[in-house]
């Protein structure tokens, strides 16, 4: 928690939705679609965009080099294994711009070590320091990522991330690479490494890299930042490998609407996240689901009657953020099934009709009715039920008593 005169803390927003996130399967997308969606993040206001893994394909390192050269201002990210070869191509991708970063993967954990690396506790620490030291004569910018952080021994994590700092890497990311992780232990060992890295680097930025495979990314890379992290790592929508990433747009709010717990700010302009969002839908033809937390359909829509009452007669009843704050144009009062009669003469007036308690009772009856059949009863359908019952025809429909 901050103290009663601190500044609040400003957490880094590290995106990835155009390499995690575009390395899922339904996800992929071409160097054209990848600037669109760069310069649509770039309006976002994240700080770092990974925009591509450069040595993954020829397609992947030409995405990146027009990112570097079309989009000013924020840090923009190659991956990159811990074999020279990856440093290389990532900074030919990325070298027509100052503001770059590399970001090298290398797996510490146990089984990763056994099964995909065949080295030894000694021999990742080793290659871990001599990857940082090669990279930074290409890069001044460079994050090492402990792949499968999370599955990794603390204290064999904690002198691999020391020793990388020692050697130059500026960030440290802290990966739940498999979403396995819990908001209470990734709290914990983000407290435990935050205590011993900072001391002696204290410029070093710790990151959490949160996956969705137990539905726990956005809670755990909260958790993360209540205990040190500097940096989040997430995509919007939350796509990412298999569940996916954590979903920024959700961190993002849930940092800004719980100020009061975390004391943290981003530089996100959070009225670009439904537009963000919905770029990123068409660009890969994905729709977002309608109860999907921030951007979905629903998540500023009523239409249980209690709720409408609540919400015509104050929005906080039922609303903890106000929908212009992520993009929406205003609250969505759905007219259905569940709605009451209040919300449905309120509707009525703003469309012009002024009517009768009696003739409301009418149109309410038939509306329920209607509702019944077809779900939501939109506006067009509402002016017809109205003009059934008064038996008139209104012409534009503007501001009309109906006795
Ligand atoms: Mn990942």
């Amino acid at each position: 928690m901050p103290g009663v005169n601190s500044a609040p803390r400003r957490v880094l927003v590290f995106d990835t939705t155009l390499r995690d996130g575009e390395q899922a399967p339904g996800f992929s997308m071409d160097a054209h679609a990848k600037l669109k969606m760069a310069k649509a993040l770039r309006d976002l206001g994240v700080d770092v965009i990974e925009a591509g893994f450069a040595a993954a394909s020829p397609g992947d390192e030409e995405a990146l080099r027009r990112i570097a050269g079309e989009v000013d201002g924020p840090i923009l990210c190659s991956l990159s294994r811990a074999v020279e070869s990856d440093v290389v191509a990532a900074h030919r991708a990325l070298k027509s711009t100052t503001r770059r970063r590399i970001h090298i993967v290398l797996s510490t954990s146990p089984i990763h070590r056994a099964a995909k690396l065949n080295m030894s506790r000694a021999e990742v620490l080793a290659t871990a320091v001599r990857i940082v030291q090669f990279a930074r004569t290409y890069f001044d910018d460079v994050e090492f990522c402990a792949e499968d952080a999370i599955r990794t021994e603390i204290d064999f994590l904690g002198d691999v991330l020391e020793a990388v700092s020692q050697a130059g890497a500026r960030t440290l990311n802290i990966p739940d690479t498999v979403g396995y992780s819990t908001p209470f232990e990734i709290g914990q060992i983000f407290k435990h490494l935050h205590a011993q890295i900072a001391p002696r680097f204290p410029d070093v930025v710790l990151s959490a890299h949160c996956h969705n495979d137990l539905g726990m990314a956005v809670a755990n890379t909260l958790a993360a930042v209540a205990n040190g992290a500097g940096q989040i790592e997430g995509a919007i929508n939350g796509i990412g490998e298999r569940a996916g990433n954590c979903a920024l747009e959700e961190a993002v709010m849930a940092l800004r609407t719980r100020a009061d717990q975390f004391g943290v700010t981003t530089g996100v302009d959070t009225r670009k996240l439904l537009a963000t969002s919905q770029l990123l839908s068409e660009l890969t033809d994905c729709p977002v689901v309608r109860n999907k937390a921030i951007v979905g359909a629903n998540a500023f829509a009523h239409e249980a009657g209690m709720h409408q009452h609540g919400m015509l007669a104050d929005a906080r009843t039922y609303e903890i953020m106000r929908p212009e704050d992520v993009g929406f144009d205003g609250t969505r009062l759905v007219l259905g099934k569940h709605s009451g009669r209040h919300a449905l003469s309120q509707r009525a007036r703003a469309l012009g009709y002024d009517l009768t308690d009696n003739v409301i009772a009418q149109v309410f009856a038939m509306f329920k009715r209607r509702a019944d059949q077809i779900g939501e009863v939109d506006d067009t359908e509402l002016i017809a039920l109205i003009e059934q019952v008064t038996d008139i025809r209104v012409g534009g429909g503007k501001n009309v008593v109906v006795n």
